[in-house]
């Protein structure tokens, strides 16, 4: 248990992020006191229920009074109206941040609120699930996982040092970058692989009007593993993409070309243009594991026990 670094947390918003970050600073002592805010009445009971905060409120602009650090935990299109809405009770000298996952959109709609009085620092944990909501969210979700700040320039150095130490004690480490150069690698290595799988589970949902019970019952592990990131929150997704556009269309443009050359490759049966991108391929994914981004358990470590059986009606 590490010593309290902030006085009071405010999260606005608490579903699996907001949540998450409760967890995680209850686990290492983090806040003297927590409060929150969530959109509906039903987040706000549950989140009473599991003691996520000290006290939640239906406005945002009640849980921020007091706080010396407000992360904004909503989707990423709410940020400008929610920041406008808590602006008037910020703190001097509180420090405002937000988990989103696109930060040169988050800049230019937060920005204009922020008060001369306090530090805006965007940030965004680099750690999800495909869950939403306060009951999707768990201490160890930013454990091992990376952490970008993208602190302006004129950004007080103590404040940004704080802020890091914060998440390292939340269990990420913490990189520091711009946020084009975050929106540009988060549309690569987050971004456009969401919206193949949207794609490619969206045609095969197509296809299930034709051999609707193949797709479900034969899914292959390829198919199973963009389910799984198709089955992401539609709200943040949508948000996501509406706020990235320009990085997004750019890794597509190389991703389309990069596809047109695959096709070319099996239309001519070019094997060896096949087998080298696969082999590099290949080595990517040992330097994820190597780097400890993922597990290299088979399968993803799905268990694979003897099965119990289980009547199957085909
Ligand atoms: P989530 O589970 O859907 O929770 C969103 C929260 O925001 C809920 O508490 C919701 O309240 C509240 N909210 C929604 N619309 C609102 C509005 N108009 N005004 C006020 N509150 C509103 O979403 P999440 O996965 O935690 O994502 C939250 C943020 O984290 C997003 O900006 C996302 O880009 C970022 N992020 C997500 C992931 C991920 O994998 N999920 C990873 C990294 C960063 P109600 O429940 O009452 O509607």
């Amino acid at each position: 248990m590490s010593a309290a670094i902030y006085d009071h947390i405010a999260l606005i918003g608490l579903g699996l992020i907001g949540s998450s970050i409760s967890h995680a600073v209850r686990r290492a002592g983090l806040a003297k006191r927590i409060t929150g805010s969530a959109r509906t009445e039903a987040t706000l009971a549950t989140a009473e229920r599991l003691r996520l905060c000290d006290a939640v409120y239906a406005d945002p602009a009640e849980a921020v009074e007091g706080a010396d650090l407000i992360i904004l935990c909503t989707p990423v299109g709410t940020y400008g109206a929610v920041t406008e809405a808590i602006a008037p009770k910020l703190s001097p000298g509180a420090t405002i941040t937000d988990v989103g996952s696109v930060k040169g959109a988050v800049v230019r709609d937060v920005s204009p609120y922020i008060p001369d009085t306090v530090h805006f620092i965007p940030g965004h944990p680099i750690a999800g699930t495909e869950y939403s909501g306060p009951e999707s969210g768990f201490a160890e979700l930013f454990d091992g996982r990376w952490c970008i700040l993208t602190p302006p320039p004129e950004a007080d150095p103590a404040a940004v040092a704080k802020l890091k130490r914060f998440w390292e004690l939340c269990g990420a480490s913490v990189e520091l970058m711009t946020p084009s150069h975050h929106d540009l690698v988060l549309a690569i290595v987050s971004h456009v692989p969401h919206l193949i799988a949207y794609n490619i589970v969206g045609t095969a949902s197509d296809l299930e009007q034709v051999t609707q019970k193949e797709v479900i019952k034969f899914s292959a592990s390829g198919f199973r593993d963009f389910t799984r990131i198709a089955a992401s929150d539609p709200t943040m997704w949508r948000d996501v993409f509406l706020n990235n556009r320009d990085a997004v269309l750019e890794m597509l443009g190389r991703f389309v070309e990069d596809l047109t050359s695959l096709q070319r490759a099996i239309r001519w049966g070019d094997g060896d243009a096949l087998f080298d991108l696969f082999t590099r391929t290949r080595a990517i994914r040992r330097s994820i594991i190597e780097a400890g981004q993922d597990t290299a358990a088979p399968d993803f470590g799905r268990p694979h026990g003897p099965k119990t059986e289980t009547k199957k009606t085909a």
